[in-house]
């Protein structure tokens, strides 16, 4: 199909952060685009709603937009305006709640002592178990803090939530949570951290919201049906359905989210979340009035348990895993009408703020 740039048009397949943020930029640049997800509403796993008690919470687990990139939180201030929110987590050991990640707090409370800032950096190079090379995710909780704060606070976790050894997960995975001698009890530090003051949902609305884009919902995608009627197609989907699982199933962990409304009850825990490492199938519960700062009478919850099958959500990030995705980008590279962009189409560990700005460098490569 020839057509000039400013009449092209696009098929994007996901209404999440990758695919409306490749829509919008290709709207904004007189392309013709047309969104459908197979889901019936907007903003991928980042969805959330009002609960039957008029409480905001987020279909798919807690969403705490955070980032670093300040070329991103000013893209996204395009749609939203923000509460800032600085997250804290728990985790309970033996029945008592530990500022998470671990710091000097977490080492006093837990050991009875009363270290100062030089005093956790000598506990912790004390019980290090020093790891060259660090390749896995158990190597980099043992070569930080050593076996006893290793097994109360992350093999169990880990176990639950990939079904899998620390060991067989890359470092990666455990490299996410930091560990600290001071006492910073936030669970992330980048220098924008903040709530979409009205939702997730309602951003992505806004950015959906141009006349050269239509949405359609609860619709699959047909590749074959569908491809020729445009001129490119991102996708956002599972890279290995594309494919037809052609060199077999890549491995992505799902999770059963348990929603509970409380009545007649302002707080139901400390901080916005709370781990359970060794107790319970779930792995933490997270209350969402800390994340939104909404004024409410009673409380809204939501239990994270892990599941082998179900939707995606997570890639598994091990050695095995990823060769096998290097065998399905290799045809995605082939593909020259697709673009494939976000956490299942590239198979990566991203946070919100990583996704748009790999959808902002996807729709630059098509602009360009
Ligand atoms: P998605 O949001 O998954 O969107 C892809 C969309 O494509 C989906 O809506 C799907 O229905 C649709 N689709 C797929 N295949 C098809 C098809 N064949 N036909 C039609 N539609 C299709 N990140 C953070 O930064 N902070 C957090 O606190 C955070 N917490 C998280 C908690 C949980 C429990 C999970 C699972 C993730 C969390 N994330 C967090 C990560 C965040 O959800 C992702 O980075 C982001 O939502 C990914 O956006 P995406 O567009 O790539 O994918
Ligand atoms: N983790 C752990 N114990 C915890 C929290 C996290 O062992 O209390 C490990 C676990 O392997 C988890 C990873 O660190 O999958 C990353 O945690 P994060 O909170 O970033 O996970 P997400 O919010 O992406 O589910």
């Amino acid at each position: 199909m020839t057509s000039t740039s400013s009449s092209r048009s696009a098929l994007i397949v996901g209404a999440g952060f990758a695919g409306s943020v490749v829509a919008r930029e290709l709207a904004d640049a007189g392309w013709k685009v047309h969104v459908i997800d197979r889901r019936p509403h907007i903003a991928g796993n980042a969805y959330d709603e009002l609960d039957a008690h008029g409480l905001l919470v987020h279909r798919y687990g807690p969403h705490i937009f955070h980032t670093n990139g300040e070329r991103i939180a000013t893209y996204l201030s395009r749609f939203t305006k923000w509460r800032p929110y600085e997250h804290r987590v728990q985790g309970v050991v033996d029945g008592v709640a530990y500022p998470f990640p671990i710091n000097r707090d977490t080492l006093n409370l837990l050991y009875g002592l009363n270290l100062d800032e030089a005093g956790a950096a000598e506990y912790f190079e004390r019980v290090r178990e020093a790891r060259n090379p660090v390749l896995t995710s158990e190597d980099v909780v043992l070569n930080s803090v050593g076996r006893d704060l290793y097994e109360k606070f992350f093999l169990n976790y880990t176990r639950k939530q990939w079904g899998l050894e620390p060991s067989e997960l890359k470092a990666g995975v455990a490299a996410r949570i930091p560990v600290r001698t001071n006492s910073d009890d936030r669970y992330f530090t980048d220098t924008f951290q903040a709530m979409p003051a009205e939702g997730y949902t309602r951003m992505f609305e806004r950015m959906l919201d141009h006349p050269a884009i239509s949405l359609a919902l609860g619709v699959e995608f047909e590749r074959r049906a569908m491809t020729p009627l445009y001129d490119h197609v991102v996708y956002t989907g599972p890279i290995d359905a594309f494919f037809e699982y052609r060199f077999g199933q890549l491995p992505y962990r799902s999770l059963r989210f348990e929603h509970e409304h409380i009545v007649d009850m302002e707080r139901f825990q400390e901080t916005g979340t709370v781990n359970y490492p060794n107790d319970h199938a779930y792995t933490r519960i997270t209350e969402f009035k800390h994340l939104t700062g909404q004024a409410h009478p009673g409380t809204s919850i939501v239990r994270e348990y892990p599941e082998a099958t179900g939707d995606p959500y997570y890639p598994v990030p091990n050695v095995e895993n990823e060769a096998l995705f290097k065998r399905y980008e290799t045809l995605a590279k082939a593909e020259t009408g697709v673009t494939f962009v976000g956490r299942l189409a590239q198979y990566r560990y991203y946070n919100m703020d990583q996704v748009v700005g790999a959808a902002l460098t996807a729709a630059r490569s098509l602009l360009d």
